[in-house]
């Protein structure tokens, strides 16, 4: 295996396929047809993936995935709204900074590292404060890969009239979203997850009437969803200059996506990759942060060895030579590395990348095996 190019098992950056990146070898023109087509093409697709053409837009926009969570709340939340933030991870924490940082009210809800926040609590918080518009939640938890029960949350903040904005970031194309079962007013998902396109744009399923009525609500000239929305309806371009390579990934690494079996067989691809993960690691004494039933299949955080020859660094270094990039962990309390389940990689590589953790640790005389 080459150390020029290792693979990537990480959440995003992730391993692209050859064809993916292939595709960034054209340059596009932001005026072409051709190239306003690819847009439109790209939009329909994604929208179709959460069964959404019908009630919602999807709103594409320049930058990593944490500027469409920006622009998703500096858009639709109202300067008058008030924003409940479910936290139990480093995600959502950045959800509450964001509310801060745009002067939006808001309040937190914060579980535990390995707690699912539940419809429960979220009953309860809503009754116990009437001033919230608005409910932040993070689907899948990327800081640990804990996994929160997006459509019985939905169903509980659409009784009680209110709108939610779900960043599923890491979950979008491998986790099901049905925009007709699940009510939300945004959903927040970027190009360079587990759609396996290249990082560089994000994209927001705004409910058509919530896009409708925010006019004037943001804070910002280039995060304004409303205004890059009504550009693109009017136009078929951006309205600033596009990702032109990103965009034309992305359409290449959704034919492979569709062309693989869509959703279903995306996701049954990175629960095997989760589960060859799970097994081959335990198989060395290496324990899983979060219990199976909480665990998402998109990336998996690890206890680090209770050994004081282990160092993240070093480890990390080692693995990498031999073709595999690992993930520090992100957790405060306990030390942990993380592995991703996602990107263009399947059980093979899941067993090599074990494999190669096994020596190194054996190498480092972490591990007696
Ligand atoms: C990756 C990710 C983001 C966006 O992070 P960027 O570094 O801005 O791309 C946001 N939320 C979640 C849950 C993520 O996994």
């Amino acid at each position: 295996m080459s150390t020029a190019e290792p693979i990537l098992l990480t959440p995003g950056p992730l391993t692209t396929s050859a064809r993916t990146r292939q595709a960034m070898m054209v340059d596009w023109g932001s005026w072409d047809d051709r190239f306003n087509q690819l847009t439109a093409s790209l939009c329909e697709q994604l929208l179709a993936i959460i069964n959404g053409g019908a009630s919602h837009h999807c709103v594409p926009l320049q930058g990593s995935g944490t500027f469409a969570v920006e622009a998703a709340i500096g858009t639709l939340v109202p300067r008058d709204g008030k924003v409940l933030v479910l936290i139990n991870g480093a995600y959502g924490k950045r959800l509450a900074k964001i509310c801060e940082v745009l002067g939006r009210s808001f309040s937190t809800f914060e579980t535990a590292e390995d707690e699912p926040t539940t419809a429960a609590d979220v009953d309860r918080l809503l009754h116990a404060d009437p001033a919230i518009t608005h409910i932040a939640l993070i689907h899948c938890e990327t800081s640990t890969g804990i996994l929160n029960p997006l459509p019985e949350i939905a169903h509980v903040i659409a009784q009680h009239g209110k709108r939610l904005i779900i960043d599923a970031m890491s979950s979008f194309g491998a986790l099901p979203i049905d925009a007709q079962q699940v009510p939300f007013d945004a959903l927040i998902a970027a190009s360079g997850k587990c759609l396996e396109g290249v990082p560089g744009m994000g994209f927001v399923f705004a409910r058509k009437e919530a896009l409708a009525s925010a006019a004037g609500n943001s804070h910002s000239l280039a995060m304004d969803l409303f205004d890059q929305h009504s550009y693109m309806a009017k136009t078929g371009q951006w309205r600033f200059t596009p990702p032109t390579h990103v965009v034309a990934a992305l359409h290449e690494a959704l034919l492979q996506y569709n062309e693989e079996g869509g959703l279903p067989a995306r996701h049954q691809r990175y629960a095997n990759n989760c589960q060859v993960l799970l097994e081959d690691m335990a198989a060395l004494g290496l324990r899983s942060f979060l219990p199976a039933a909480i665990q998402a299949p998109i990336i998996v955080t690890f206890h680090a060895p209770k050994d004081p020859r282990y160092q993240f660094k070093e480890f990390y270094e080692r693995v990498k030579a031999k073709g595999f990039i690992l993930y520090p962990g992100k957790l405060t309390q306990v030390e942990t590395f993380r592995v991703g389940c996602i990107g263009h990689v399947n059980q093979a590589e899941m067993h090599a990348a074990v494999a190669a953790v096994a020596e190194v640790l054996r190498e480092m005389e972490v591990l007696e095996i």
